[in-house]
């Protein structure tokens, strides 16, 4: 598995100079060669070999830098291509049934030649035989792959950055030194030059150095330092466990799992106060930028050299970008390190874990927090809890089975009656069975229950997933002698057998829960 390690870089402000006007032609470089290669008429062709052609160079900037964005928008629009296909296949295990069907499909996936011959409408023969309904199945394909092309926009290179190369960088020892172990030789914009950074990697970054593999990325931090990122690959732990967990993003704690656990606690506490803060910054800085408006508008009028000096004092020492911005970082790396310990306790607090089962993100329930709560700090952790969730399965080969979320935190895990009502926010009280339960564990359960539904699909639309819950509830599926027992239940191990066996079960009284571990 590759992961990256840091290292800071300290060069003079000159050297610094000539790396970030690199980097900027650099990023402008890639983001037209991304351009230019996007259409579908160049999905057959996107590899190195076909795309690198002299004509095809930037002069603006160093040959092998050249090569080197290209090489890297290749990449990228690969990268975006991989998803397409990875979403579409979802979608076609959700939809098609026939396996004969499924085969044809993912044969078409597979090659960049079919997928644009779809996506530009152009006869084409499959050079292979499938006994299917081809005319219907490349309808339905085209259909799949133009929503996710339009999902997944084209990749874009947003920050200033150099992907380097074994040409374009060098990283040497550095032993005659007292102060430096490692020496970095970088190509820049000026050809010919190199600019030389030395460096100290500490000793946990120099224990991983052997490990290197592929480019090495220089980029400039939040805060301006310039950064480099050394790709390493990292040994995958083998899991032969079994154990699954359904979490929920608590409404006030981070995670809620289906084990009635619940870690980051204090999140809440946290978020608020960090809100506070933010907005009463935001509200000082409001009042500063009246105040700057006003002062412009007399000085306009009057050409005072005074007030001048005012409004470029408050430019200087109180609406400074900078100050802003470090704001800003500081309490996103808050937020960033709370995640990443509730994350590691939750998963050294099972270490028999194989699968999380947690919801998508979709669009529909982008604000399922309410509006209340800051969307910025939302948003950052939303974002840090889905890296340090990826991160961490991948390092100890943890699956991570994303479910359908509609209605998980409405329906009622007792009687299967979905509604709004059930949920007063912290408290899941079911207006029907008056079944009472945290409403974070309801959620959390509800979500690993998802995952042996078989009506429910990732792609189930909303309303209908509805309107399944609520026929299943009418036609007594799911009944409510259940509820002393369930509340009582510790883990919900029953809930891992196919709703279909759960049905029998049911019928007969519920006496599955009987059975499981008190
Ligand atoms: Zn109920």
């Amino acid at each position: 598995m590759q992961r990256t390690i840091k290292i800071k870089l300290n060069p003079t402000q000159k050297k610094k100079d000539e790396i970030l006007s690199t980097m900027k032609v650099y990023q402008e470089t890639v983001n037209r060669f991304i351009n230019k290669f996007s259409g579908y008429k160049y999905l057959d062709k996107l590899n190195y070999k076909c795309l690198y052609k002299p004509k095809n160079k930037d002069k603006r900037i160093a040959s092998n830098y050249s090569t080197n964005a290209l090489a890297y928008a290749v990449t990228l629009l690969n990268k975006r291509l991989d998803l397409i296909r990875k979403e579409c296949k979802a979608r076609i295990y959700n939809h098609i049934t026939n396996k004969e069907e499924r085969h044809y499909l993912f044969y078409l996936l597979k090659q960049p030649k079919y997928i644009q011959a779809i996506m530009l409408r152009k006869e084409f023969v499959v050079d292979k035989e499938f006994d299917v309904r081809q005319e219907y199945l490349n309808k339905y394909i085209h259909r799949i792959l133009r929503h996710e092309f339009k999902n997944n926009n084209t990749p874009e290179l947003k920050k200033p950055l150099l992907r380097t190369d074994v040409v374009t960088a060098n990283i040497q020892e550095y032993k005659d030194s007292k102060h430096f172990s490692h020496i970095i030789k970088l190509s820049t914009i000026n050809k010919g030059t190199r600019v030389i950074i030395p460096f100290n990697p500490n000793k946990w970054a120099l224990k991983l150095f052997s490990k290197r593999k592929g480019c090495f990325i220089v980029c400039p931090d939040e805060k301006g330092k310039l950064n480099l990122h050394i790709p390493i690959e990292e040994e995958i732990k083998e899991n032969n466990n079994v154990q699954e967990i359904g979490i929920d993003k608590g409404f006030r704690k981070l995670i809620v799992d289906s084990n009635k656990q619940k870690y980051g606690e204090d999140w809440n506490k946290l978020e608020k106060k960090l809100d506070n803060k933010f907005q009463k910054k935001q509200k000082q800085r409001n009042k500063l930028y009246g105040l700057k408006t006003e002062l412009y508008k007399k000085w306009t009028e009057t050409k005072d050299k005074k007030i001048y000096k005012k409004i470029k004092h408050l430019e200087k020492y109180n609406l400074s970008k900078k100050k802003f911005n470090n704001n800003k970082v500081k309490t996103k790396e808050t937020i960033k390190n709370n995640v990443n310990k509730v994350v590691n306790s939750f998963v050294s607090k099972n270490p028999k874990l194989k699968t999380i089962v947690l919801e998508k993100l979709g669009r529909f329930n982008k604000n399922k927090y309410g509006r209340k709560s800051n969307r910025l700090l939302n948003q950052w952790k939303r974002g840090f809890l889905k890296d340090k969730l990826t991160f961490i399965s991948q390092l100890n080969s943890i699956e991570l089975a994303y479910q359908n979320p509609a209605y998980t935190s409405q329906e009622c895990l007792n009687c299967g009656y979905p509604d709004r009502r059930n949920r007063n926010s912290e408290r899941f009280t079911c207006i029907k069975c008056g079944f009472k339960e945290d409403a974070d564990v309801n959620g959390a359960m509800n979500i690993l229950k998802r995952k042996y539904d078989q009506e429910i699909s990732l792609y189930t639309p909303y309303k209908q997933v509805k309107e399944i819950l609520l026929k299943r509830y009418s036609d007594g599926v799911i009944k409510p002698p259940r509820l002393e027992k369930l509340n009582s239940v510790k883990s919900c191990e029953s809930y891992k057998q196919p709703l279909q066996e759960q049905n029998i079960i049911l019928a007969t009284g519920g006496e599955s829960f009987n059975s499981s571990p008190q």
